[in-house]
């Protein structure tokens, strides 16, 4: 298949009947790590409605050809700096969207630093400039604010279980802290904010190189040329996968909504062991590959499920691409051109 197709075909899944486009096509949105894996499908998909886009990513864990072909559209506009250090005080926008970030747990142990500051330093930065101007800001948290969570499936009430100096602690931490500065920006000047807490996604873009590689892009790499799939631990630890035009949905009603200072789960809650994803993967790419065990990643949380009732009852938000669907999906982009 042609990659322009699947381009369109997530775009077309992503803006269903539920989007408000009114609200995206009357706006500029500036969006930091606008070029990153859910950042350049949210910047396509407004630039698509006709809202307008200040995409600020310094490329660091995403590649530039993620958004390549947005650069000739006139709605869109490139800012290629560190969210940390960018100057934003030309650019006017009515609504701002905070996702830079290094999310892959072996390329962020090895960057603890780079990891807090945009979480830290960025968000600050974000949050000051939308207290200025008045307007709203959603915040890319994650799932890992729970930790090892103890609850299981997890709702947003939960307060987590997770280690502050531990191998981890720079992605789980500073998505913390920043939540816990989000709020205080919403308690004490009133910006209006909205936190989303995304569960493990997967789909076109999502890297499987080196450091880079999750779970589902590495096994697809590996089983598509009949290579061993390697399982960290043994392959009991569970997680929840949502395709990405289910999670960008999801961001984009949040976004949408009247919600302020809300946080929201954003996952599938269909639980599954490691295992049982690496067969779901050699069924669908028709693989010959052996599973092979190594040790356990470092603090890797044993069990992970969204409980998205919160989602589903304020923002009629319910996951709809199913896990062989989403990667016979991811397959095609991987092998299109
Ligand atoms: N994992 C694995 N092999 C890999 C990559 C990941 O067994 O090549 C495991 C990882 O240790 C974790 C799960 O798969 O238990 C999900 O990892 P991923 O990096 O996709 O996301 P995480 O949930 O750790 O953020």
């Amino acid at each position: 298949m042609r990659r322009a197709d699947l381009i369109d075909k997530t775009l077309s899944l992503i803006l269903d009947d539920g989007i408000k486009t009114n609200f995206f096509r009357s706006k500029s949105f500036l969006i930091s790590g606008g070029a990153g894996f859910l950042g350049s499908w949210i910047s396509e998909a407004i630039c698509k409605i006709g809202g307008t886009v200040y995409c600020v990513d310094d490329f660091s864990t995403s590649p530039a050809t993620n958004v390549d072909h947005l650069r000739q559209h006139p709605n869109f506009h490139l800012i290629h700096e560190n969210i940390v250090t960018a100057d934003l005080s030309a650019i006017n926008c009515d609504f701002v969207f905070h996702l830079a970030s290094r999310p892959s747990p072996e390329d962020y142990q090895l960057h603890p630093v780079e990891s807090l500051l945009p979480n830290s330093t960025g968000s600050q930065k974000l949050l000051s400039y939308c207290k200025e101007r008045g307007i709203p800001i959603a915040f890319a948290s994650t799932s890992e604010v729970y930790g090892d969570a103890r609850v299981i499936p997890t709702p947003e009430s939960y307060w987590g279980n997770v280690n502050p100096v531990g191998l981890r602690s720079c992605y789980d931490e500073g998505k913390r802290y920043a939540e816990a500065l989000f709020m205080a920006y919403s308690r004490q000047y009133n910006v209006p904010v909205k936190i989303f807490r995304i569960f493990n996604t997967y789909g076109p873009r999502l890297r499987a190189d080196g450091y880079y590689g999750r779970a589902v892009s590495r096994f697809l790499m590996q089983a598509s040329s009949n290579k061993d799939i390697t399982i960290f631990g043994d392959g009991k630890q569970t997680r929840s996968f949502c395709f990405v035009s289910d999670t960008v949905r999801g961001i984009l009603y949040f976004a949408q909504s009247t919600l302020v200072n809300e946080v929201i789960n954003i996952g599938n809650p269909e639980e599954m062991t490691i295992l049982q994803l690496a067969q779901a993967i050699k069924e669908v790419t028709n693989s010959k590959s052996d599973v092979v065990f190594a040790p356990p990643a470092p603090d890797d949380p044993k069990r992970r499920c969204p409980d998205i009732r919160k989602a589903n009852e304020l923002l009629s938000w319910t996951p709809k691409i199913d896990l062989k669907t989403g990667i016979q999906m991811t397959l095609d982009w991987n092998t299109s051109s």
